[in-house]
């Protein structure tokens, strides 16, 4: 399992575009892209292109607050985007045991399916 050292990720390398993404929308502060290993029809990645000590949703305090409202609304833009605002599921994985696998804040953008509550 993965833990949260402060090292750089794949992202940066998204980022920069030095490793190739599907990107679906982009801006000064946020980008989205899709995931490698879709859970859905749609999965779509947003993580803001500032990590600014954002490794995971828990290291947030009050300067990121409006970095993680710009994140949110992105979410929205790329449901729209992808035809999918009658239904999506917004994810964010913290920690070990919530299988956060890359530290550079993401938020999940899934759908295009029958989602099930509770996920498991
Ligand atoms: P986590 O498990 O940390 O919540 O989510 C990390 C996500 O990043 C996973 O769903 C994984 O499939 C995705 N991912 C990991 N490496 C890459 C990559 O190089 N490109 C893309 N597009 N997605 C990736």
């Amino acid at each position: 399992v993965n833990a949260d050292s402060g090292a750089p990720t794949i992202f940066d390398k998204i980022i920069a575009k030095e490793i190739p993404s599907s990107i679906v929308y982009e801006d000064e502060k946020v980008l989205a892209f899709r995931d490698i290993d879709p859970q859905a029809p749609v999965h779509v990645l947003v993580i803001p292109k500032f990590r600014d000590g954002l490794t995971q949703l828990g290291k947030a305090e009050a300067r990121h607050g409006e970095i993680l409202g710009q994140l949110l609304y992105a979410a929205k833009i790329v449901a729209e985007k992808e035809g999918i605002l009658d239904g999506f599921r917004v994810v964010i994985n913290n920690g070990p045991e919530a299988c956060q696998s890359v530290y550079h804040l993401h938020l999940h953008v899934l759908g295009g399916r029958q989602m099930k509550w509770p996920p498991g």
